[in-house]
């Protein structure tokens, strides 16, 4: 009897939750860094369709992705909607397994495992992008009776979503002689400019971005010169990302003491990025994004606490999670000082399409 009334309360409870992609995550021990990031990604709606999709999921289980298969599962748990709350146990004993440094109770940083969570993952999706154009070649191969190479596949679902590039221009201030190079980043660590108490995040972007002058032991070897000179870099973004991931260097020294920076970085929902972008990019549609995701630290280097505010697509609302609380907040109260992560996307997103929502 006291068990069929507990079910029906808890059904009840259940019933009236109903908030697809709103679910906190208990906290099993100091896993709030872990925490912050599942619900950023879980807000990450194109990523999410397509984990979800049910294609993907078989593919998933054939490959042998247990990392994916994972993560996938609780993404499943959290769109639902079924409950205020769940507890992400198998996604942090499998992070354990494969990121030894994640498996203690002690405080970790957010940015970093989610890193390393993105490569998991996309290690997981490249093993079954290979199975699938290795099982596609062998077909072609029985048709046209000949041998192939073996499969070289790059980009997953990770790297199309996350992934950008920057472009450096090196001028050897002896010479004059210009040298180009590119690097694919997944997270821009900004500085934040030191003595103020508040900027805003073009101030970060601006610094970032900012001409630097190479000298001393940092000279660069010019090709023309055949010598190490000065050298002036130049940095812009000639490929940006379709979600942008920023994340504030707030963690820094100050002489010998580690010190963590409070500046209040003021950002907006949009952010434009057109005076960083490369003179190349013409589609101006490239250069605005929309701001979804917040991680926030509170406390200071070795005491603290993180909390992520997401953007539900569904209800167009903010949520703040803090573990397994979560609560509505208005828009006004995204912005803190407490800001360490903001993600935007490059388009807004839709309604997600999701099996069974
Ligand atoms: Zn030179």
């Amino acid at each position: 009897m006291e068990n069929k009334k507990q079910c029906r309360s808890s059904a009840v409870r259940q019933q009236r939750w109903n908030r697809p992609g709103v679910c906190g995550l208990d906290n099993s021990g100091n896993s709030c860094y872990l925490n912050a990031v599942l619900q950023c990604l879980c807000s990450t709606v194109p990523f999410v369709e397509h984990l979800l999709n049910q294609d993907t999921r078989k593919e998933l289980v054939r490959s042998k992705c247990r990392v994916a298969e994972v993560f996938v599962r609780l993404l499943e748990e959290m769109w639902m909607g079924r409950s205020s709350s769940c507890a992400p146990v198998e996604a942090r004993s499998v992070l354990c397994s494969i990121l030894p440094q994640f498996d203690n109770d002690s405080q970790q940083d957010a940015q970093e495992l989610l890193l390393f969570l993105l490569n998991a993952l996309h290690d997981d999706l490249i093993r079954v992008a290979k199975r699938q154009k290795c099982s596609s070649m062998r077909q072609q191969r029985r048709a046209q009776n000949r041998n192939c190479a073996t499969a070289a596949v790059e980009s997953t679902i990770v790297t199309h979503m996350f992934e950008g590039q920057l472009s450096y221009m090196t001028l050897c201030m002896h010479c004059d002689h210009q040298a180009h190079s590119t690097q694919t980043f997944t997270v821009l660590s900004l500085p934040i400019p030191t003595d103020i108490i508040k900027c805003s995040i073009q101030d970060c972007l601006s610094l970032f971005f900012e001409q630097t002058t190479l000298s001393g032991g940092e000279q660069m070897l010019c090709s023309v010169c055949g010598l190490r000179r000065e050298t002036a870099v130049l940095t812009c973004m000639d490929k940006p990302p379709e979600i942008l991931m920023l994340h504030l260097k707030r963690f820094g020294c100050k002489g010998k003491n580690q010190v963590k920076l409070r500046t209040n970085v003021f950002f907006s929902a949009t952010l434009d990025l057109t005076p960083f972008l490369s003179s190349s990019i013409e589609n101006t549609s490239y250069s605005s994004y929309c701001l979804y995701a917040v991680v926030n630290h509170i406390g200071n280097l070795n005491m603290g606490h993180y909390t992520a505010l997401c953007q539900n697509t569904l209800t167009q609302t903010w949520h703040c999670f803090d573990d397994s609380a979560v609560r509505e907040v208005e828009d006004s109260l995204v912005q803190s000082p407490n800001a360490y992560m903001l993600l935007y996307s490059r388009e807004p997103f839709q309604k997600p399409k999701i099996h069974g929502l």
